[in-house]
């Protein structure tokens, strides 16, 4: 079975709608698919429709951003009810930080010389709720930088001049609203985070002890000596593993939809309960 649980549609960063998107992972072999855009579970009633069309099995899930000892974290609720009304009511919360931070990111920005009003107002006319890679995206069309990743190495990633400390909310509480919305929580691409291997052993006892059940094990691009790594860590802290491309954009060739996703049969799938 071909699994991708870590997918991205315009409805956040990615460059597809979500029916595009399930057209897509259909063509690409993909047997079931998970929809997890960034803090917004807009786009999944679109993908489930287009889902059912296509025999394609639909994983209800979203990617929310969390903070935990001053990083940002990213936790996956997979198998979420995207009708929960608490969960509603935090994603709406969510999506007015993301707004708020990206006013005070381009004000940064005008700071450092940029068109800054000029630039929010192209991030606002993109479709999805805003993330740094719609503000990149903004930069490459004024002509500010070449590329998203200059503009990320330049102004936006962390340390440079625009970088605006998200306030997220805590790892803890975060992966009680997946609980709460009756998902299972999967830390998002672990070797992501700049942690020693001290700080990361104590993201993942932390992330275990509030309740998390799954780790990607398999994230887009990956290697197989990582994932072999990813893997270990997963069977240690006795969480269950997962597997996604964190495909955002066909033009963006290094984590295509669904291929080369195998998760080591030492570990449990966070799929098994789900899929028969
Ligand atoms: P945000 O969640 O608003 O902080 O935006 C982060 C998003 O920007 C990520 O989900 C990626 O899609 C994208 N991103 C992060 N770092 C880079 C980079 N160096 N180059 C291009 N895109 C990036
Ligand atoms: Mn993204
Ligand atoms: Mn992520
Ligand atoms: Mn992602």
């Amino acid at each position: 079975m071909n699994i991708d649980l870590h997918t991205h549609s315009n409805c956040s960063d990615g460059t597809l709608t979500p029916a595009q998107l399930m057209a897509r992972a259909a063509a690409a072999g993909v047997d079931v698919v998970a929809l997890t855009d960034h803090d917004t579970v807009a786009g999944l009633e679109q993908a489930n429709q287009s889902a059912v069309g296509l025999g394609l099995r639909l994983v209800p899930g979203v990617e929310i951003s969390a903070s935990w000892r001053a990083q940002s974290i990213h936790v996956l609720g997979l198998w979420i009810d995207p009708a929960s009304p608490q969960l509603r009511e935090e994603l709406q919360t969510q999506g007015e930080r993301r707004r708020e931070r990206m006013r005070k990111i381009c004000e940064r920005l005008t700071k450092a010389g940029l068109p800054g009003a000029e630039l929010l107002a192209a991030v606002q006319a993109q479709p999805g709720l805003p993330t740094r890679a719609h503000l990149a995206n903004a930069m490459v069309c004024g002509g500010h930088v070449g590329r998203a990743d200059e503009a990320f190495r330049k102004y936006l990633g962390a340390g440079k001049s625009a970088n605006v400390a998200a306030e997220w909310p805590v790892l803890e509480v975060v992966v009680g609203w997946i609980r709460a919305a009756g998902g299972v929580a999967a830390l998002a691409h672990p070797a992501r985070y700049s942690l020693s291997a001290g700080g990361r052993r104590q993201l993942l006892t932390d992330f275990t002890a509030t309740g998390g059940g799954a780790l990607e094990v398999v994230s887009g691009g990956n290697g197989a000596q990582h994932v072999e790594a990813v893997a270990a860590m997963a069977v240690k802290h006795g969480l269950m593993g997962s597997v996604g491309s964190d495909f955002h954009d066909p033009q963006l060739t290094w984590n295509p939809l669904g291929r080369s996703l195998k998760l080591p049969d030492y570990v449990t799938p966070v799929w098994r309960s789900y899929l028969e």
